[in-house]
């Protein structure tokens, strides 16, 4: 027998006790134990993206979050910023010109986040730009961006919206939505959320609402206005996927029970012990501002991806995410966001090192597995 482990970054495991709440017998959502459910989950949303605004609940996965941003506060023609640091920033600028907006796209080389001076300049550049968006961690690089220092520039220098895809960001990297004066922060259930793919969560300042008022796109399921008629009734425009908001009340329990500030503080500890590892066997790392949900890995010289993803499957039933695009075959990535602890590091570790061997790559067993293990035991 060989347990089967995941260490994608989304979907993420899901622990026992909330996948025991999914498998209870479906409930109907317009009677009163659902509604209890939803404001219940309402209110510990508000508490993950430490806002006091609401934050609405979609029947979709991530994507669909963030298309109902680009038609809900916009009309086409608007132009918006667009940060493109790999796969994700990619299509929050591809979608939006599906829409008919104009898109002004940054690029930035993958692994790399945004600087300060570039988004002060675009926006200089261009004063009507009615958003920026940006991806706090990118998924596909492991870079993070940071989220408060922009949005302080772009609050600054504009009125365009700040508006954040924080997909794998909420649950691993600081998040204060208030306080940093964002407009729009999207997740989905698969990632820091712990539950199966299928939910949407997003969190909408008045700036953002004030901006759905006057929007002239065409939409209907994805409609903001909609969802958020209904949030204040703690209910939901269309029938929700019951069981994985049953889910999500369980999972956002858990996460209060530890506390946002511990969480935050666990996954940065669990990202730095696990870098200490793959660089104490001489690996290199990918990203230059690293994400704390997610550590991509260079495939070091000689070994070749393929062979050694089969065999981390087939030997030690571990599945971890391979490089996209020009990366493909080039870089491996390792996710630690959600229902992640420090034994796991030691394990992903350990099976890095048993797998390199096994494809002949000179390592010596236990030299990571020691450092992450050194790493938990600092002050
Ligand atoms: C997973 C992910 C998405 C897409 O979410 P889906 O649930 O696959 O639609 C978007 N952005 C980031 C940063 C992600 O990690």
């Amino acid at each position: 027998m060989i347990k089967k482990r995941l260490f994608t970054p989304g979907p993420t495991p899901v622990p026992e006790s909330v996948m025991l709440r999914m498998a209870e017998p479906i409930i109907h959502h317009r009677n009163p134990e659902f509604r209890e459910i939803l404001t219940r989950v309402h209110a510990n949303l508000q508490y993950l993206f430490q806002t006091a605004q609401p934050v609405m609940v979609l029947s979709c996965s991530g994507t669909g979050g963030v298309e109902s941003t680009f038609v809900s506060l916009f009309s086409p023609g608007d132009k918006i910023i667009s940060v493109n640091g790999g796969k994700f920033g990619e299509r929050w600028v591809k979608m939006p010109k599906t829409f008919g907006l104009t898109v002004v796209e940054h690029k930035v080389a993958w692994g790399t986040a945004p600087g300060v001076d570039d988004i002060r300049a675009l926006l200089k550049q261009h004063p009507d730009a009615k958003a920026v968006y940006l991806v706090h961690s990118e998924t596909s690089t492991g870079a993070a961006t940071d989220v408060q220092k922009l949005a302080g520039v772009i609050r600054e220098e504009s009125k365009a919206l700040v508006c954040v895809d924080g997909i794998t960001a909420v649950g691993a990297h600081e998040m204060r939505f208030d306080e940093w004066g964002i407009d729009v922060c999207v997740t989905g259930s698969q990632k820091g959320l712990m539950i199966p793919p299928g939910l949407a969560f997003i969190a909408l300042s008045p700036r953002a609402v004030a901006a759905m008022e006057v929007s002239t796109m065409p939409r209907f399921y994805l409609d903001l206005k909609k969802a958020l008629k209904s949030w204040k009734e703690n209910d939901t425009p269309w029938t929700p996927a019951v069981s994985l908001v049953v889910g999500v009340d369980a999972a956002l329990q858990m996460i209060r029970a530890e506390g946002i500030e511990n969480i935050w503080d666990r996954h940065r500890t669990l990202a730095t012990a696990l870098r200490a590892g793959i660089e104490a066997i001489g690996l290199k790392l990918f990203s230059s501002t690293p994400s704390f949900a997610v550590t991509p890995v260079w495939v070091p010289e000689g070994v070749e991806w393929k062979k050694f993803n089969g065999t981390l499957k087939a030997r030690h039933g571990i599945t971890i995410a391979g490089g996209q695009d020009e990366f493909q075959g080039k870089i491996f990535r390792i996710s630690h966001l959600g229902y992640y602890d420090a034994l796991d590091m030691v394990t992903i570790m350990a099976a890095i090192e048993w797998t390199l061997a096994e494809c002949s790559y000179p390592v010596t067993l236990g030299k990571g597995v020691g450092a992450v293990m050194r790493h938990f035991l600092k002050p």
